[in-house]
């Protein structure tokens, strides 16, 4: 049987709702069945991050190149920085039929669903502001005007979860992962994703009948 192709889906969620922390329990837990976009980036590594691995670290030229040479899905200017999906390895991953995560805000996911109609689009919000809050202080990674910047564009972010097509709300990690995982797989099940089955057994049916 031909393989069917995977879904574009795009999670996004505020700035400290554990979206990251999700995406890599989902990995791990489904190994094989996804695959995460790592994106191209202008913003300086935190400790511990890996070129290559959580994303691409650009210059802003370089960054720049890449949009000049059309190799990005989409970008878009986060708190001062470039971020972007690199084109090519979505192409491939879901051609190889798996799942592939996008993990990105909210710009460049309603600029996915403008080009990918079919794609599916995913929200992670913590169960309140307060949690928020407190998430992004006890990460310590960033500095106060920084926590102060992503809790300002996080009310932006709030403002066009009407365009997204399903919520997770991210308190006990475990239950949120399987959510997210069951979302996902109840999507390659759509009607309109499994047309071409619905005709050949159509098709075979009238064979029968002759
Ligand atoms: P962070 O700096 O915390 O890693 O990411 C900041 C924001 O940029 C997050 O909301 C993250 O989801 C988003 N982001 C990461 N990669 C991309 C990308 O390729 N495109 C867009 N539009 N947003 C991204």
């Amino acid at each position: 049987m031909q393989k069917n192709r995977g879904i574009l889906t795009v999670v996004s969620g505020f700035s400290g709702s554990g979206k990251g922390t999700m995406m890599k329990e989902l990995m791990k837990k489904h190994e094989g069945q996804y695959a995460l976009s790592v994106s191209a980036t202008t913003r300086a590594p935190r400790a511990g991050e890996r070129d290559g691995v959580e994303y691409f670290f650009r210059t802003r030229e370089a960054f720049e190149q890449m949009i000049a040479e059309d190799a990005l899905i989409e970008y878009a200017q986060y708190v001062g920085n470039y971020y972007g999906t690199p084109k090519a390895y979505v192409e491939e991953q879901l051609e190889a039929g798996k799942d592939v995560i996008l993990e990105i805000e909210i710009q460049g996911a309603l600029k996915i669903k403008e080009k990918f109609p079919d794609a599916l689009l995913l929200f992670v919000t913590p169960p309140s502001a307060a949690e928020l809050k407190k998430r992004l202080v006890g990460r310590g990674t960033e500095g106060a005007d920084v926590i102060d910047s992503r809790l300002a564009r996080a009310v932006l972010e709030a403002e066009g979860v009407e365009q997204y097509d399903f919520l997770v709300v991210n308190d006990v990690l475990e239950e949120s992962v399987e959510m997210l995982h069951q979302i996902i797989q109840s999507e390659h099940h759509r009607v309109s994703r499994r047309l071409g089955a619905i005709y050949k057994m159509k098709e075979e049916l009238k064979g029968f009948a002759k």
